[in-house]
């Protein structure tokens, strides 16, 4: 299965709000338009993914800003690699783009050493 450019595209923003985030809806933007996207299509992605509980966004300031939801690096890692269609751990969704904290190598095409050496 070939990842679709709008597959690509909200990996590359749940990896950036994650990776760099907090960050404001700007950068995102951006990020989009490299992409080939407009900001109405990066609207809707962050949408999603709010909806799925992956980010979240501040609006206190008068840039609203889009972070990493707690306690969601897992669900969000697993999505990611999914979109992006890469290898991914069964076990915590690491891949080569996002790796566990810390750093992590594979010890199986499967599995991550994080995860190796936790079971
Ligand atoms: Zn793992
Ligand atoms: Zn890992």
């Amino acid at each position: 299965m070939t990842a679709t450019p709008s597959a690509h595209l909200r990996a590359a923003l749940l990896a950036a709000i994650w990776q760099e985030g907090p960050l404001p809806a700007g950068p995102l933007l951006d990020l989009g338009e490299r992409l080939g996207a407009q900001l109405p299509e990066v609207a809707v992605h962050l949408q999603v993914l709010l909806a799925a509980g992956l980010i979240f966004r501040d609006d206190s300031p008068v840039d609203p800003l889009y972070g990493p939801a707690l306690d969601a690096e897992e669900a969000a890692r697993r999505l990611h690699a999914q979109l992006a269609g890469v290898q991914a751990c069964r076990v915590c969704g690491c891949s080569n783009t996002w790796a566990c904290e810390g750093g992590c190598w594979w010890v199986r095409p499967d599995l991550c050493s994080s995860c190796a050496e936790a079971v």
